[in-house]
C-alpha cells in the first residue's frame, strides 16, 4: 500500500494493520469540513454537547474489553493497565460534565442603573466565552486517551471542532476514540481522526486553525511552536520530563521504595510524569535500596495479554538504543549496575527492568529524558543537595518528596519549577487539579478548572439600554 502506515506489535514484531496516510490534500479536505461543521455545535444547548460525551462516557466502560485489547496490540501496554487508562477516563468526564455550565455562563462583573436625571439607560459589563473554533489536538502515544481525552473531551464540551492526530504508534487506538464519539452523537464533522505522522501533523499546522494542543516531546514542541508563531493562535505544549523524587532521612522507606518503584516503572517508564531520578538521603540509602530492588525483582515481565504481567515491551523499537546507550554511558562514567541494563533475548521489544546506583549529572541517565524502564539511584547528603540536584535539568514537570514532615517537604519543594509536586506519592493525576509544565516541560495547562477554559476566549460585552 503506497503511503500506508504499519501498525506493529511491539510484543510480537507482527504487522497488526496497514492503514492510509492523510496527505496535505486530505488534511484541507478534512479542515474544511471542520470549519464548516463548527458554528451549529457551537450554537447547540450545551445539554446536548454533554449528553453526546456522557454517551462516550457508557461506551468507554462497556467496550473496555475490546478497546483495552487494541491499545495494548499497538503499544504492547500491559493489558491491565490498558484497562485501567480506560476505565480513569471517566472520572475526568464527571468533572469536566460537572463544571462545563459554569465555565461557559455568562459573568455580569458590573452593573449600573439607569439614570433618571442623565437620561441614560443600564449599564452592564458582562464576560462572555466563544469557543476558540476548529483546534487541531496532535498526541502522543503513550496514554492516548489520558492525554487525547484532556485535550478533546473539554474542547468538545466548550463547543470547539476536533481535528485529533493521534500518534502514529496509537492510530488504531485514535480511530477506535473516533468511531465512539461519533456513535455517541458527536457529528462526523466535529471529531475528526487525522491520519499519519510528523509529516501530517505539519500539514495540519499549515490549515488556519484557531488553536494548538499537542502532546509530545520537547523536541517537536519546539518545532510546532515555531509553526504556530506567526499564526497567532494558543498554542498549548504537554512535554516531557526527568522528573525527580527525594527520599528524606525521616521518610517511610518501604513505603516510599515500593511507591517509587512503581512511579519509575509503571507503563515501562513510558510516562512523562514517570519517576525519573531518585536521590536518597545517606541515613536511610541501604535500607531503600533492598526495598526499592525487591520490589522490582518482584514485577512480573512478558506477554502483555497476560492480566498478571507488569511490564511489556517498550512502544518504540528505536527507544532500545536510546536505553542502551545511557546504561552504556552511566556504565562509563562509573556507575553500579544493580540489575538489567540490556535487551532481552527473546521476540519483542523487550528491554530488562534496569536499576543503576553511583550515578552522578554527569550522566545522560540523570540529565535527558529516559522514556523507558531504567532507573540511576543517587545518594545524597543533605536536603540542599538534593533540592539542588533535583533543580539540575531543564525540564519541569513534577518533583516528589517523601518525609514525615510537611512543612519540610514543601518547603523542598517550593524551590523547585515544577507544575506539580508530590509529598509522599508521585506519577499522579487529578482532573480536579492543573496538569501544566514549566521550562522544557511546556506551556499552558490542561485539567482542572483552566483545562476547560484553554478552549475558550473571552469576549467583553459592554451593554447599555437606551
Ligand atoms: P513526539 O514528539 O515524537 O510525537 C508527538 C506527536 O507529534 C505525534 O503525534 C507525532 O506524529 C507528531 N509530530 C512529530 N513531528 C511533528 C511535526 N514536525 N509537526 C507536527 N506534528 C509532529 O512524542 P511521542 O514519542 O509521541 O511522545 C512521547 C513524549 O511525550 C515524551 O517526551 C513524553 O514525556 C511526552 N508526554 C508529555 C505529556 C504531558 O502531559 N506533559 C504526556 C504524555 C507524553
Amino acid at each position: 500500500m503506497a503511503d500506508a502506515l504499519s501498525v506493529i506489535n511491539p510484543a510480537t514484531e507482527a504487522l497488526v494493520h496497514e492503514l492510509p496516510i492523510d496527505d496535505s490534500a486530505a488534511v484541507a479536505q478534512k479542515y474544511a469540513q471542520a470549519r464548516r461543521a463548527q458554528p451549529d455545535w457551537a450554537a447547540l444547548p450545551l445539554a446536548d454537547r454533554i449528553q453526546s460525551i456522557l454517551r462516550f462516557r457508557s461506551l468507554l466502560v462497556e467496550r473496555v474489553d475490546a478497546l483495552a485489547a487494541l491499545l495494548t496490540s499497538e503499544t504492547g501496554k500491559p493489558i491491565t493497565q490498558s484497562r485501567s487508562e480506560i476505565l480513569a477516563v471517566p472520572g475526568r468526564i464527571d468533572f469536566f460534565v460537572e463544571n462545563a455550565a459554569k465555565v461557559l455562563a455568562p459573568d455580569l462583573v458590573y452593573y449600573e442603573p439607569a439614570n433618571a436625571l442623565t437620561g441614560m439607560g443600564t449599564l452592564e459589563e458582562v464576560i462572555g466565552h466563544d469557543p476558540l473554533g476548529v483546534i487541531a489536538n496532535i498526541s502522543a502515544w503513550n496514554y492516548p486517551y489520558f492525554v487525547g481525552g484532556n485535550v478533546f473531551i473539554p474542547a468538545l464540551l466548550m463547543g470547539n471542532a476536533v481535528l485529533y492526530k493521534p500518534s502514529e504508534f496509537t492510530v488504531l487506538t485514535g480511530g477506535a476514540i473516533a468511531s465512539l464519539l461519533h456513535e455517541s452523537g458527536i457529528p462526523q464533522d466535529i471529531f475528526i481522526s487525522v491520519v499519519g505522522a510528523g509529516l501530517t501533523g505539519a500539514a495540519l499546522l499549515e490549515q488556519p486553525i484557531d488553536g494548538i494542543f499537542f502532546t509530545g516531546s520537547y523536541a517537536t514542541g519546539q518545532k510546532i511552536a515555531v509553526a504556530a508563531a506567526a499564526k497567532l493562535i494558543r498554542v498549548q505544549l504537554e512535554l516531557g520530563g526527568k522528573d525527580p523524587a527525594y527520599v528524606c532521612s525521616d521518610a517511610k522507606v518501604a513505603a516510599a521504595a515500593a511507591g517509587l518503584a512503581d512511579g519509575a516503572f509503571y507503563n515501562n517508564g513510558q510516562s512523562c510524569c514517570a519517576v525519573e531520578r531518585i536521590y536518597v538521603h545517606t541515613d536511610v540509602y541501604d535500607e531503600f535500596l533492598e526495598a526499592f530492588m525487591a520490589t522490582v525483582q518482584g514485577f512480573k515481565l512478558g506477554d502483555p495479554t497476560d492480566p498478571d504481567t507488569y511490564l511489556g515491551p517498550v512502544s518504540r523499537k528505536p527507544q532500545l538504543h536510546v536505553l542502551a546507550d545511557q546504561v552504556a554511558d552511566a556504565l562509563a562514567k562509573g556507575a553500579t549496575l544493580l540489575c538489567g541494563g540490556e535487551q532481552l533475548d527473546r521476540p519483542g521489544w523487550y528491554f530488562a527492568p534496569t536499576v543503576l546506583t553511583e550515578v552522578d549529572h554527569t550522566m545522560t541517565v540523570m540529565q535527558e529524558e529516559t522514556f523507558g524502564p531504567v532507573i540511576g539511584i543517587q545518594r545524597v547528603a543533605s536536603d540542599e543537595e538534593a533540592v539542588a540536584l533535583m533543580h539540575d535539568t531543564p525540564y519541569g514537570l513534577t518533583a516528589a518528596v517523601y518525609g514525615t514532615e510537611r512543612e519540610r517537604a514543601i518547603a523542598m519543594l517550593r524551590q523547585l519549577k515544577t507544575g506539580s509536586a508530590y509529598w509522599n506519592c508521585c506519577d499522579r493525576v487529578s482532573p480536579r487539579l492543573p496538569w501544566s509544565g514549566r521550562g522544557h516541560s511546556g506551556l499552558g495547562t490542561t485539567l482542572s478548572l483552566a483545562g476547560l477554559y484553554t478552549f475558550l476566549q473571552p469576549r467583553a460585552w459592554h451593554l447599555r439600554a437606551v
